[in-house]
C-alpha cells in the first residue's frame, strides 16, 4: 500500500470508528504494518472486520485486517515455488509448506502407530487437526521406552572403519 492509500483507509476506518483519533503516529504505525500488503487485499480485510458483530465497538488494529493476507513479497516467492508430494503421507504441497509440514507430519505419524498399538485405530486427517504442541505433548506423555542391546562395541556400523 502507498502512504495515500493508507491514508484513505483511515479515513474509512473512522467512518464507522469516529472516535479514532487523527494522529501521525497512528498514521505511521498503520503504513509501517500494511505497506507491505495489497490495498484492495487490505480494503477487504476491513469489510470482514465490519462484517464481524462483536467488532462493532472496537476500533481495528492494522494487524486485524491482514490476518490470513501475504504480502507482495511474498507472494512474488510463490511464483517460483512447486508442488511436491510428501513421501510420509503423500499429501501433495508447496515446497515452502514443506518444511513445517514434514515436522508436524512425523510427528501425526507416531502418534498414529502409538495408537495403533494400542489398539486405537484414528485417520490421519483426524489426528492433523491438532496442532504440534498437543501431539508433542501426547508423546511425551506416551513415551515408550524399548530396551536396546548394544554389543559394546562402538563402532556401530559393521564394515565401516573403526574411527579410533
Ligand atoms: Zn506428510
Amino acid at each position: 500500500m502507498t502512504e495515500e492509500e493508507v491514508y484513505k483507509l483511515l479515513e474509512r476506518v473512522r467512518v464507522y470508528y469516529q472516535h479514532l483519533s487523527k494522529s501521525d503516529e497512528i498514521y505511521e504505525e498503520w503504513y509501517r504494518v500494511l505497506k507491505k500488503y495489497n490495498v484492495e487485499e487490505v480494503n477487504k480485510g476491513l469489510d470482514n472486520y465490519l462484517r464481524d458483530e462483536k467488532n462493532r465497538t472496537r476500533i481495528p488494529m492494522p494487524q486485524d485486517l491482514i490476518d490470513g493476507l501475504i504480502t507482495e513479497e511474498q507472494k512474488e516467492k510463490l511464483k517460483n515455488d512447486y508442488l511436491i508430494d510428501c513421501n510420509l503421507c503423500h499429501k501433495t504441497m508447496l515446497l515452502s509448506e514443506y518444511d513445517s509440514h514434514y515436522s508436524k507430519c512425523l510427528k501425526v505419524k507416531a502418534v498414529l502407530l502409538l495408537l495403533r498399538k494400542k489398539g486405537q485405530v484414528i485417520e490421519y486427517d483426524e489426528l492433523s487437526r491438532y496442532d504440534i504442541k498437543t501431539l508433542e505433548r501426547f508423546l511425551n506423555e506416551n513415551k515408550i521406552y524399548e530396551k536396546r542391546s548394544f554389543n559394546g562395541n562402538k563402532n556401530v556400523f559393521r564394515g565401516e572403519k573403526q574411527i579410533n
